[in-house]
């Protein structure tokens, strides 16, 4: 395998590898806090420079997320840039396996966009440092899902003092995974729901279980509601949606839900709605991988997704006291959590 390190400011080591059809990138970008985690990512990138520049990305993330989650783990993440057509899906995970296994264990592969508990399990054969595995710990959506609706309670707590859902009106986009699960556990309280999904079969099915309305894709932004909870895909909070907005929080599972933080966080602030930033509503999938990875009981799990809710008020008030962007906010308590482990 032809394998370049690529010096990068602020990032602990990044490989560039290739092998036949295989061409893949591994950042590891933060272990202050422990071994890394972070999924590989299989994407038809233009060029080998926007695969890096989102394995940059992405890997900061995790960073962020897993500190602010309040887990011993890094940041790190991999991508691996499709070909036009896959002949050998196999090969491509084999050597993505032996890419992995080139840091020794600082950094922990898994599923992420466009991979499978099968691929990981072809890249088991090659590593131990995989999870996400078929003989794994299984779906994380339900925990996500609860994650984000500890999220919600605190963000409407926040707001207006009280956590009860009961009565309240909530907008969710996206029906897969994350939201159906988000939707009962809404449901389950009193919520009232107006779910949407592009696959309109998803979003009926979920409506009926739960006695939901349903409103069209592009019409979920302009629902008359209390929370507007997007589980579907990233970017969709930009100028052109969040004028249409009449939620007065928006929490939600999706990643990357600002199409650009600053600019975009700031409209939402501008027009007075609480923004709960994804990374920190959206952990609790990552806690249950890594209570799995380290053999640590359900409950220690549980209690680490019920405390997304402590974690949000505590950014939502940070956030208000510094003056800054909710996002500012989480980056901060992740930041301070860096630079406590680095001192140590
Ligand atoms: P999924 O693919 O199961 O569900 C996404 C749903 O959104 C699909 O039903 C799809 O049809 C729908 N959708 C796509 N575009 C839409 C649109 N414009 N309007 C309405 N619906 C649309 O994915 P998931 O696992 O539920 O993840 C949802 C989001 O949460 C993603 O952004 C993912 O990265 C993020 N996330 C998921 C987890 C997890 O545990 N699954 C953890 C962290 C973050």
């Amino acid at each position: 395998m032809d394998v370049r390190e690529v010096q990068v400011d602020g990032w602990e080591r990044v490989l560039v590898a290739r092998e036949g059809a295989y061409h893949g990138i591994v950042a590891l970008h933060s272990s202050a806090l422990g071994t890394a985690l972070g999924g590989t990512r299989l994407w038809r990138y233009p060029s080998e420079a926007e695969a890096l520049h989102d394995a940059l990305r992405l890997s900061r993330g995790m960073t962020y997320k897993n500190a602010v989650a309040g887990l011993d783990a890094g940041g790190g993440k991999s991508v691996i840039l499709a070909p036009e057509r896959i002949a050998d899906r196999g090969a491509l995970f084999r050597a993505h396996g032996r890419c992995v296994e080139l840091l020794g264990g600082a950094y922990i592969t898994a599923e992420d966009v466009g991979t499978t508990p099968a691929d990981m399990d072809v890249i088991a054969g090659e590593t131990r440092h995989v999870a996400g595995t078929s003989a794994g710990v299984g779906d994380p959506s339900p925990y996500t899902a609860r994650g984000v609706f500890r999220a919600i309670q605190a963000a409407v707590l926040h707001r207006h003092g009280s956590a009860e859902l009961r009565g309240m009106r909530v907008a969710l986009q996206g029906c897969g995974n994350v939201g159906r699960y988000l939707a009962a556990e809404l449901a389950a309280v009193g919520a009232s729901l107006v779910v949407s999904d592009v696959d309109s079969a998803r979003a009926h099915a979920v409506a009926d279980r739960v006695g939901a309305a349903v409103a069209e894709p592009d019409a979920i932004f302009d629902v008359d509601a209390d929370v507007f909870a997007p589980c579907a895909l990233g970017g969709i909070l930009r100028a052109s949606t969040i004028a249409r907005l009449r939620a007065g929080v928006v929490a939600g599972g999706a990643n990357n839900q600002l199409r650009d933080p600053e600019e975009d966080g700031t409209r939402l602030a501008e027009r007075g709605i609480l923004y709960v930033p994804d990374y920190v509503a959206n952990a609790g999938g990552v806690i249950t991988g890594f209570a799995g990875l380290n053999g640590h009981p359900a409950e220690w799990a549980s209690l680490r997704v019920e405390a997304i809710h402590d974690t949000v008020l505590e950014v939502l008030r940070g956030a208000e006291a510094a003056g800054v962007l909710p996002h500012q906010a989480a980056d901060r308590v992740a930041e301070d959590r860096i630079a406590q482990a680095r001192a140590r």
